[in-house]
């Protein structure tokens, strides 16, 4: 959606003057948010280590990131997307990969929704620190169940075997996505990149529920 990359890019803060999206008073200099209200949001979680490699969270998921990632998910709030990408960059004190790798949707999924907010996430941290975004990498090959309905044991099930990757990769990525829950969606991605040679595979995404 050439829209949302023109939107996310920052250009249009001409169009769209910052304003807070907590206390809807004046933002900061290409900010949608005040100082006091930034001083109240939840903490960036530690880095956490896994068997495919790091997880790199901007924030800890709790309010008001849960509804704003919501609106930006569900709803197409750009102003918020921009917003969450800035704030919760994940990239600050990564080592940094040699791609980052949106987790897809299914192509069903992706007509119903419209947009992959974890492309659009991935082309704006990407456009920030020089790093080549492959949308193509990974596909999902079949369908599955949305993830937050179901318990821990039941989302490994639902996305074991649910993506396919091509060949051709470095040997170091980072997936994109938008919240890392139980870890499930990204170790199937992640087991995926590395039948397909990858050797480690981090995660950037805006919040870790703890
Ligand atoms: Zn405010």
């Amino acid at each position: 959606m050439k829209i949302v990359d023109h939107l996310l890019n920052g250009l249009n803060y001409q169009l769209i003057p910052a304003r807070c999206a907590c206390c809807q008073g004046p933002g900061q200099w290409r900010l949608d948010l005040c100082t006091a209200c930034q001083a109240e949001l939840p903490p960036a979680p530690s880095v956490l280590e896994t068997s495919h490699g790091r997880v790199y969270a901007g924030s800890t998921f709790a309010a008001p990131l849960d509804s704003w990632i919501h609106a930006f998910k569900f709803h197409q709030d750009l102003t918020i997307g921009r917003l969450l990408a800035k704030l919760c960059a994940p990239g600050a004190h990564a080592d940094l990969p040699e791609w980052l790798v949106p987790v897809p949707l299914h192509r069903k999924r992706l007509r119903m929704r419209g947009f992959n907010q974890a492309l659009e996430l991935a082309r704006y941290w990407g456009r920030q620190h020089g790093i080549r975004v492959s949308k193509n990498a990974l596909i999902r090959c079949r369908e599955t169940a949305v993830q937050s309905q179901l318990d821990a044991q039941a989302r490994l099930q639902n996305v074991q075997g649910a993506f396919s990757a091509r060949a051709g990769l470095p040997a170091h990525v980072a997936l994109v996505d938008d919240v890392y829950t139980t870890g499930a969606t990204c170790a199937a991605a992640a087991e995926a990149l590395q039948q397909a040679g990858v050797e480690r595979v981090d995660v950037w995404c805006l919040a870790r529920v703890l």
